[in-house]
């Protein structure tokens, strides 16, 4: 059962990060509510007040701006899903949405409270990785941005500090004629594994990758060196070299034998999926199909 709960539903950001400073830690920020709610009714954190962030607009809007797309952070998995603007900007994060959970989830949780719980079993994570994606935060103060990659910090643990609302995700396009892959394994709904590639291909040859990898580790993490040692390669090299970059792997994404299998199956598929997405980067990439 859920204690009485007061609601408060700001309409703007400053009134949202002034609900914070007033309330401190009796109050919790609150989207679609599908980790909070849960959280909040099995006794796993306490609240008295929860501040809906649902009625501030401009956290709703999807839109383009100089080859950059913007994501308020209120913009549910469905939304994104069906979006045409993100299926053509981002067809590899589209379909990674469109993998989430099932529809119901997908109608209630928004990208920015995925972000901002950062459960390490997530999927859109991963693939915003490989396209550069970047925060926007705000407070009492004003505004700030930074990579994703930088906000990411830890199992649960964002750089989001007391008073802060995440307000936007940008996504900039992939590199010129770079097609991205997105695929996952799951044993339940959440994923066991996720990973992203992209690939752009000229005679042959890798001429730029990115990759990430999520859900083995902490945190979902972009694999610079990997991406490095696999430019300039072929296709079939490529695979080869993600064979054989376990420790590469295992000191990156520190896996951990649990439910979901041992960290030597998890290690050994990161690598086994890594190379089909790459693969599929090389070809077509993935899309969410109509
Ligand atoms: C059954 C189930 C299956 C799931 N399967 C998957 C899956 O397969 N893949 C996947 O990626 N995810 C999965 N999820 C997670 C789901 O995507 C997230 O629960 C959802 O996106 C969280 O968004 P929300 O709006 O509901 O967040 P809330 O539950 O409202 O909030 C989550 C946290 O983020 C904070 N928060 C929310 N919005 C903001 C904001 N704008 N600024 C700062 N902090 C904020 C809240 O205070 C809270 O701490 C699953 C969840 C459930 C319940």
């Amino acid at each position: 059962m859920l204690s009485q709960l007061k609601l408060l539903q700001p309409t703007t950001v400053r009134e949202a990060s002034q609900a914070l400073a007033d309330y401190g830690e009796k109050a919790k920020l609150y989207a679609g509510g599908a980790e909070l709610l849960l959280l909040l009714r099995n006794g796993f954190l306490n609240s008295e007040i929860l501040i809906d962030v649902k009625k501030i607009e401009s956290l709703h809007r999807i839109g383009l701006d100089n080859g950059v797309m913007r994501i308020g952070a209120c913009v549910t998995h469905r939304e994104l899903e069906q979006s045409a603007l993100v299926r053509a900007h981002a067809p590899a994060f589209a379909y990674a949405e469109s993998q989430v959970a099932n529809v119901r989830v997908r109608n209630q949780g928004t990208l920015g409270g995925n972000l901002a719980f950062n459960d390490p079993h997530s999927d859109p994570g991963t693939v915003l990785l490989i396209h550069d994606a970047a925060v926007v935060i705000g407070n009492q103060s004003g505004n700030r941005r930074m990579p994703l990659k930088q906000f990411f910090l830890d199992v649960y643990a964002t750089a989001l500090e007391p008073g802060d609302v995440l307000l936007e995700i940008e996504v900039p396009a992939l590199p010129v004629g770079m097609k991205g892959a997105y695929l996952r394994l799951h044993r339940y709904q959440r994923p066991t594994l996720g990973v992203a590639a992209g690939a752009l291909v000229s005679g042959g040859m890798l001429e730029e990758v990115r990759l990430a990898v999520g859900c083995v580790g902490p945190k979902a993490e972009r694999l610079s060196e990997l991406e490095r040692k696999i430019k300039g390669a072929n296709l079939n090299e490529a695979k080869q070299i993600l064979a054989a970059e376990k420790n590469y792997l295992r000191a990156l994404l520190r896996p951990v034998d649990d439910l979901l299998g041992t960290a030597e199956y998890k290690l050994y598929m990161t690598g086994v999926l890594l190379g089909d997405a790459l693969e599929q980067a090389t070809q077509n990439g993935n899309y969410v199909k109509s």
